[in-house]
């Protein structure tokens, strides 16, 4: 029996048992995850049976068919994307089998404590500070931007625990929980209307030496792997042809005959040539990860473009709305609990295609990644990558 067959059965035999119309939804989560169906390249007892990540695809779409709930993937972009690929790769057993499991479930929400107001691109250059003091780590510091920290029980958080080290060696990595005294969350609003995400004040927080991430000063090399992950999450899902914002500019085109120009359609046929690329290549970097490699700089790529091109279309949405495009819903400030890309209104699409150029590192940022790693070009000069961090301008 194939492995894919054999996963067939499984499902089957799974659903035969956990019937998803008479099961409370989170205990058919959790025995799914139990079952090794959550996340099948995951290994066993970490909610996967060690198979090739290309077979998770069929799965979802089986238990979906049946009715399966689903695990607010929405809603836990960083955990999902982000946090657990940096657990599975770095955490001790014992952290696996405590964070996992809720994570996948949606028991647990995520958010990212890396930004800081001096160090957004440079995230190297971070200030927060982590003390230790016996089993236990002090922490003090701002961090900004933080997207959903509002409805995270768990974050994953970069702080300097070695200043005299160069700024890249003394950072470590943790997994914070967010319920602890000292911690803050302040809303931010976004051109959008919403708050989305937030400042994070941290004033003496403990966090148990368990729950560090990996070594000591080996932080930054976690963070990358978290930081390609997020650019996958971000711009490298593969789609079907014509979803997402092509999808929607092009049913407006064929809806409205009215609102075409020569101009407009030029701009529609290039984008949609672009769009349609951009989803052939995401399509490739999936096998590749499907094949059980890691992100590597593909991911800046995708991601890079994705910000271009659905800037681009949402601002031809607007276009092709005329007048129209120019009214704005509704300015109330909301705090959603999961990002809405495309979900609302033209304007509000048009504005939030902003941040995209943005969030998971800026464009620029993704150019000089693309430059160095995949193209080879002489690296930017940084003068200040030997220094001890206590000794920079910041
Ligand atoms: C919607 C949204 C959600 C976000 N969510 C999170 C989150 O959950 N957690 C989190 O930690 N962060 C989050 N961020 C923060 C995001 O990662 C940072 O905003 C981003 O890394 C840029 O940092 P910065 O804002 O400090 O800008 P800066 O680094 O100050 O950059 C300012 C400008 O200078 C340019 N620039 C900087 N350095 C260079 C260089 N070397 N070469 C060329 N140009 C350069 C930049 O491209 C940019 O245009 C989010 C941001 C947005 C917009």
């Amino acid at each position: 029996m194939t492995d894919q067959e054999e996963l067939r059965r499984r499902v089957a035999d799974f659903l035969a048992v956990h019937d998803p119309r008479s099961t409370p939804a989170m205990g058919w989560l959790q025995a799914r995850y139990d079952a090794g169906l959550a996340w099948v390249h995951f290994p066993v007892g970490h909610g996967g049976l060690g198979l090739p990540r290309s077979l998770q695809g069929e799965v979802d779409e089986l238990f979906a068919a049946a009715g399966g709930p689903d695990n607010r993937p929405r809603v836990n972009m960083i955990g999902l994307g982000m946090a657990a690929p940096t657990i599975l790769a770095f955490g001790t057993e014992a952290q696996k089998k405590r964070f996992l499991r809720p994570l996948w479930t949606g028991e647990e929400i995520w958010c990212q404590l890396f930004s800081e107001p001096g160090a957004g691109s440079d995230l190297a250059a971070l200030g927060t500070r982590a003390v230790r003091d016996g089993d236990e780590w002090v922490v003090n510091g701002q961090k900004v931007w933080t997207s959903g920290a509002q409805n995270a029980q768990w974050a994953i958080l970069v702080a300097r625990t070695d200043p005299d080290r160069r700024k890249h060696a003394g950072i470590t990595y943790f997994l914070c929980p967010m319920s602890e005294p000292g911690i803050e969350v302040r809303p931010l609003r976004q051109i959008t209307g919403e708050a989305e995400f937030n400042e994070v004040f941290l004033t003496d927080v403990r966090i148990s030496d368990e729950w560090r991430l990996g070594e000591q000063g080996n932080g930054w090399r976690i963070a990358n792997t978290t930081l390609n992950n997020e650019r996958v999450a971000i711009g490298g899902r593969p789609v079907p042809r014509e979803d997402g914002m092509i999808g929607i500019v092009a049913r407006n085109w064929r809806e409205h005959p009215e609102r075409r120009t020569p101009d407009l359609h030029h701009q529609l046929m290039e984008l949609w040539v672009e769009a349609e690329v951009a989803r052939l290549t995401s399509i490739r970097l999936a096998q590749k990860l499907a094949a059980g490699q890691e992100p590597g700089p593909e991911g800046s790529a995708m991601k890079l473009t994705f910000a271009r091109i659905s800037q681009a279309l949402s601002g031809l949405e607007l276009e092709l709305n005329g007048a129209d495009g120019l009214r704005y819903g509704d300015w109330t400030m909301t705090r959603p609990e999961e990002v809405h890309f495309l979900s609302k209104d033209a304007g509000h699409r048009y504005l939030r295609a902003k941040g995209n150029s943005i969030e998971g590192g800026t464009s620029e940022i993704l150019k000089n990644v693309v430059a160095e790693r995949v193209l080879g070009l002489p690296a930017e000069p940084r003068f200040d990558k030997d220094l001890p961090w206590k000794e920079l301008q910041r």
